[in-house]
């Protein structure tokens, strides 16, 4: 019988056949979920011998939702949502420039999905455009519901950015009348919550260096502000385990049971990430540079088709790929399904399913050493066999099935 996962003071308990939220999305969005949710039932079916069976629920939402005459986010699908604690979901498309807000953003925050988890790993034999892409290894925590992606925006030559303006000349600022103004909200409780969240993972999975990234050279009381919070709840939680670095050497490795906690300025994270990627490991920061910064770490591993996602908050989380629905490859079976097969695994560890997800990742790593990969990947290796989305989700399941 399927059971609803449930939360008691912040932690999960999972039946054997839970029900778990399944969101398809919209252009390459279905294509990829079908594939992954087949990968993910036949690790778990393998990994537990039957004992234990994922329920899906499937959700209306985004531009499908729309077309048959529904809402984009209907509110059943968030009461869902809220009620099973756990979605997979797949990318919905959010025109540029005009028409409807982003249903991706509108879901975490009505979700309040504070944290957007992004690991980023290399697998042996994806191509990448670096020299030692083994040496990233990393998870970026990037707050979700704050910064500038509160949507809080008036159009230039509005009525509320004209008002604004007068507001802003009253206090001394100095903004040109026509400007269009956008509102960049950092909270200490926002940016807290999620600090916590990155310190609590670090001590969980034992890393031993966390950073800090903003741009708080220039935005000192938002930017710099989420930085000096940072240090304050590591210096609370780590106590005498945090060392910072003065304490540590160039190659800035801390002492055995220590965890350096230190801080990095965007642009130089940057460089950092290609110049000195061992020297990050767990890696929290505000909305906008985290959004930047998750999507040039995953192209040194082997692009957006590769890179994982959770978003995750007290109540409910979210799993997703990092891309979007990249609509021109939609209905042509394409498209790399392993963005969303990984956000599975960070799915089955969640619930505690670590074994499924061991078999997923070593099916994973086995066929793309076969060199049996979708078109982008297969471009970039030499005499590599290029196959489709379900193809290589059927030969992912062969793998589990020998595991
Ligand atoms: P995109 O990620 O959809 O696609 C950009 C390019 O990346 C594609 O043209 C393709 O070449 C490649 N790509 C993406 N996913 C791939 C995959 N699985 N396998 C192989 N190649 C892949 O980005 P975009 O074109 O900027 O956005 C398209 C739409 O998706 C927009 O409407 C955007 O708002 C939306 N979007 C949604 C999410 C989400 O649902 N969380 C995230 C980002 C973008």
């Amino acid at each position: 019988m399927p059971e609803k996962i449930t939360i008691r003071d912040g932690n999960l308990s999972v039946p054997d056949n839970p029900i778990i939220c399944l969101l398809k999305g919209d252009g390459t969005g279905p294509e990829i979920v079908d594939t992954a949710v087949s990968v993910i039932d036949r690790a778990v079916a393998k990994a537990y011998d039957g004992r234990r069976k994922l329920h899906w629920l499937e959700l209306p939402a985004g531009l499908n939702s729309l077309e048959a005459g529904g809402e984009l986010l209907p509110a059943a699908t968030l009461a869902a949502i809220r009620d099973h604690v756990i979605a997979l979901k797949g990318p919905m498309t959010t025109p540029v420039g005009e028409g409807f807000r982003s249903v991706n953003v509108t879901l975490r925050q009505q979700l309040d999905l504070y944290a957007c988890v992004r690991p980023v790993k290399h697998f042996d034999s994806v191509p990448s455009p670096i020299c030692a892409p083994q040496k990233l290894d990393i998870v970026i925590f990037r707050e979700n519901t704050e910064d500038v992606y509160t949507g809080i925006e008036y159009a230039a030559d509005s009525k509320e950015a004209e008002s604004l303006m007068h507001c802003l000349h009253d206090l001394g600022a100095d903004v040109r009348i026509d400007s269009a103004v956008g509102i960049k909200p950092i909270s200490r409780f926002g940016s807290k919550r999620l600090i916590r969240r990155a310190v609590e993972y670090a001590l969980a999975h034992g890393r031993r260096r966390i950073t800090f990234m903003h741009k708080g050279n220039i935005m000192k009381f938002t930017e710099g502000a989420f930085r000096n919070w940072g240090y304050e709840v590591a210096r609370e939680m780590l106590g005498e385990r945090m060392v910072t670095l003065d304490e540590v050497g160039d190659e800035r490795e801390p002492p055995a049971g220590k965890i350096l906690v230190q801080d990095k300025i965007a642009d130089a994270m940057f460089q950092d990430l290609l110049l000195r990627p061992h020297w990050h490991e767990v890696i929290a920061t505000t909305n906008l540079n985290g959004d930047y910064l998750s999507d040039a770490a995953a192209a040194q591993v082997g692009g957006l088709g590769m890179a994982p996602g959770a978003n995750i908050g007290d109540d409910a989380a979210v799993f997703e790929a990092t891309h979007g629905s990249a609509p021109h490859y939609a209905g042509q079976d394409k498209v790399n399904p392993s963005s969303v097969i990984l956000s599975g695994v960070l799915m089955l560890e969640h619930l505690g399913w670590k074994e499924a997800g061991a078999l997923i990742m070593q099916a994973i790593q086995e066929t793309i050493q076969n060199e049996t990969v979708t078109y982008d990947l297969a471009r970039q290796i030499t005499g590599a066999t290029t196959v489709r989305c379900s193809e290589f989700g059927k030969l992912i399941e062969e793998a589990i099935a020998r595991g």
